[in-house]
């Protein structure tokens, strides 16, 4: 089969991929589309959670179910689908104790320890498959885990009066982030780089600028930063006010950078809290999505084929791009 492989340091489309097992405890999904995103460009460029990780790319996946082990009563051949990407192995302290999401196995498809979903067959734990409404199209499938990552700041940051949030990321989390944060009371702005996002908020009536408008006052209240990089981190430092908080959505450290992340110090004078959030619950992303209570057209401002996947995961690295959709 066709996969985009990463192997050692470098990254291709692997034509002759043998074609994933059905082992004890697995599904067989056949993609329709998957998504790539800044993760799974640090995964290629060795920057992610395992610098070491080889295999299949991509950890946003929509699709029908091929095969299920024996016994499976839940699921069935031509079910439509999403995966989950983290696994979880139920018998850790932390999957014990109610943190799942903290496994220590930490499995994620993609990412680390598991083949993802940038090929035409996806092996994904059972635990992980969870079933779409038909009536959601394909984009907002894929955009599930992306809501399911904007819903977790929610849990992550207390919300009392009326909070100034500003939410640095012109991407597919970001543009949820800024939708669910003005949903629940807060004063929202979205900063971004892409005309396409900024475009995005227009039309949906939350308030954005470019990023290279933003005030040099510390004024905000909550600062969401879903970009990552040691720029918006240094964003996120100037903008927020003393005693504020910072939420990191993501922090990605690739090789050869060379901007370094601001002095602690100032964290420490202004008594800055940050707060790291990773995914939250995609049956409620996805049901949230089907109820239309978050607007998803036009997220993906790229879409190519499988064929062209290198040029995909090219894309996803590029400010420009609000989301990349890989047709399978
Ligand atoms: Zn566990």
């Amino acid at each position: 089969m066709r996969a985009l492989v990463r192997r050692g340091d470098s990254v291709s489309l692997d034509s002759l991929r043998p074609e994933p097992a059905l082992d004890e405890g697995f599904a067989l999904v056949k993609p329709s589309a998957a998504a790539l995103n800044m993760l799974d460009v640090a995964v290629a460029r060795g920057a992610g959670p395992d610098p070491a990780f080889e295999g299949v790319l991509g950890h946003q996946v929509v699709g029908t179910i091929t095969e299920t082990p024996r016994g499976e009563r839940r699921f069935a051949s031509g079910d439509r689908v999403v995966a989950n990407p983290g696994f979880a192995c139920g018998r850790c302290d932390m999957c014990r104790g109610g943190l799942a999401n903290h496994c220590r196995e930490g499995a994620t498809l993609g990412v680390r320890s598991l083949d993802g979903c940038v090929a035409e067959l996806v092996r994904v734990p059972i635990q992980c498959v969870i079933r779409t409404p038909e009536s959601l199209s394909e984009e907002a499938a894929l955009a599930s885990c992306a809501l399911a990552a904007a819903l977790q700041i929610v849990q992550a940051v207390h919300i009392e009066t009326k909070p100034y949030v500003t939410v640095l990321g012109d991407n597919l989390v970001g543009l949820f982030a800024a939708q669910v944060m003005s949903a629940r009371n807060t004063a929202v702005r979205l900063l971004g780089a892409s005309e396409r996002a900024l475009s995005l908020c227009e039309k949906w009536g939350l308030k954005h600028r470019p990023l290279h408008e933003a005030g040099r006052r510390a004024d905000q209240d909550v600062v969401v930063d879903c970009v990552g990089t040691p720029e918006s981190f240094n964003t996120c430092v100037r903008l927020v006010r003393p005693r504020g908080r910072i939420v990191l959505k993501a922090a990605f450290s690739m090789p050869g950078e060379t901007t370094p992340r601001r002095d602690l110090l100032s964290i420490v004078e202004n008594e800055i809290e940050i707060i790291g959030s990773r995914s939250g619950s995609l049956p409620e992303a996805l049901s949230i999505l089907e109820r239309g209570e978050v607007q998803h057209d036009g997220l993906f401002s790229r879409r190519l084929t499988l064929d062209d996947a290198t040029e995909a995961l090219a894309a996803a690295a590029d400010p420009a791009q609000t989301g990349v959709l890989v047709k399978v």
